[in-house]
């Protein structure tokens, strides 16, 4: 199914008081946007670039999403209503977007499985699961090797398997959400960029290089510009320390592609080593090669960021990660992409309005944002659009260490 946004000099003009502008139709803005709709409300969505597209944090065929979320207990009730809001989704239209094929969190015997801010990702995701009563099995070594022998395993690894976990297909997803929004009456106007707003006694005033808008409510959803964004207009707030970062996504050639289609491979985060740094992920062939990826730390900024990748850079990839621990992944590359993380300490999200009429902020990436989306869409229009924060937003309020 191929849905498009309408180009922007095509689109009626919107009212310039909607009861909530929705800044950024990625993946939090475009579930914000369609949940505000289906609320009755005139809402209005604008983008800079014309989603779904390459230039922010949601493109690149796949994201993994697990129900036992080891960054922390209090993301799984998003996690699961988002799997629900999937399947919605999913029946509405017709459209696949969540694929359950199962996923695969592989750490060393028993050293520290460092990610996403926490030092022991595996054993926090293996407790998470048991107090949520998250269906999963813990196995070892040679349980791992004889179900997925794609894994070479050295024989101390442990391994942590939820068959609900998967993967989400990003652009599919935001299309779909986009084309509901619209059905729903959401106005949305592509290649419109935000300046600046302010809070006056009338209420919030939203500039942007197109119009002046003067909406009940605003949620901004701007992903990596964020920083730049408050740098530029966003006095008064009170910012956490925020990085945003290059990443890269890979897609190497396996000899025998069908031993990783998704009916015999799972998704996979693997930290081999008890070092930051040493883990990476990866996902079934979906048709165009194995994609793996790891997670970089160098700063970058989303205007100027380097787009191409180079060959050195997947072949330094595929020699420290993939050869020797995935089984016929050949080093021969199919297709590279960047893409944006915008990260706070700790891997958490900032989802906070600061002032009664001022724009509620919503930075949801850390390099695991998109499988809670569709709840936070959800969330976040009923905060837009009623005035109260969602019992599911207050862990994410207030930002970790407030600058
Ligand atoms: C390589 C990579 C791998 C990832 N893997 C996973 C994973 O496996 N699982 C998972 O759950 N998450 C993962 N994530 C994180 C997830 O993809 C992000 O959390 C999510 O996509 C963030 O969505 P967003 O809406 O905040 O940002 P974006 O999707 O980037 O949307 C921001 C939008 O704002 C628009 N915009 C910016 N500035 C302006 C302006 N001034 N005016 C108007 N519009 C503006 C942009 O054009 C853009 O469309 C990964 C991210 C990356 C980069």
């Amino acid at each position: 199914m191929v849905i498009a946004v309408c180009p922007a000099k095509v689109q009626v003009v919107p009212a310039q008081t909607p009861d909530l502008l929705v800044v950024g139709l990625g993946a939090v803005g475009c579930a914000t946007l369609m949940h505000a709709a289906g609320r009755g409300a005139r809402v209005l969505g604008i983008d800079r670039h014309l989603p779904p597209h390459h230039h922010g944090s949601t493109h690149g065929e796949s994201r993994i999403t697990r129900l036992a979320v080891g960054e922390g207990a209090d993301y799984v009730p998003l996690v699961r209503r988002s799997h629900q809001l999937w399947r919605e989704l999913e029946d509405a239209s017709g459209e696949s977007l969540y694929h359950a094929c199962g996923g695969l969190l592989l750490a060393n015997g028993d050293g520290d499985s460092p990610m996403h801010g926490q030092a022991s990702f595996f054993d926090q995701t293996v407790r998470i699961a048991r107090d949520h009563r998250i269906v999963h099995q813990c196995l070892d070594a040679r349980e791992i090797a004889t179900r997925w022998p794609q894994f070479q395993l050295r024989g101390h690894e442990r391994g942590y398997f939820e068959p609900e976990a998967g993967y989400l297909r990003p652009e599919a997803c935001v299309s779909v959400q986009l084309a509901e929004a619209q059905r729903r009456g959401a106005q949305i106007r592509s290649g419109e960029r935000l300046q600046r707003w302010r809070v006056d006694q009338r209420g919030l005033q939203v500039e942007t290089d197109r119009a002046s808008y003067r909406p009940g409510a605003a949620v901004l959803a701007v992903g990596a510009w964020l920083p730049g964004l408050l740098g530029d207009c966003g006095a008064g707030t009170r910012v956490p320390p925020m990085k945003v970062t290059r990443q890269v996504l890979h897609w190497f050639a396996a000899e025998k592609p069908a031993e990783y289609a998704q009916e015999h491979f799972p998704i996979f985060i693997w930290c081999w080593g008890s070092a930051p740094g040493q883990v990476y992920y990866g996902f079934p062939d979906l048709g165009g090669g194995v994609k793996v990826a790891t997670e970089h730390d160098a700063p970058c900024d989303p205007e100027l960021i380097e787009r191409r990748v180079n060959t050195a850079e997947s072949a330094a990839l595929h020699a420290v990660h993939v050869a020797g621990r995935l089984r016929g992944v050949s080093d021969r590359v199919l297709r590279t992409a960047t893409c944006l993380y915008t990260e706070l300490p700790g891997a958490r999200f900032w989802i906070d309005r600061q002032e009664s009429s001022g724009p509620i902020i919503a930075s949801a990436c850390s390099g695991h944002g998109f499988k809670h989306s569709a709840a936070i869409g959800e969330a976040l229009a009923e905060w837009g659009l009623a005035g109260s924060r969602p019992d599911l937003l207050a862990p994410f309020a207030n930002g970790p260490r407030l600058g």
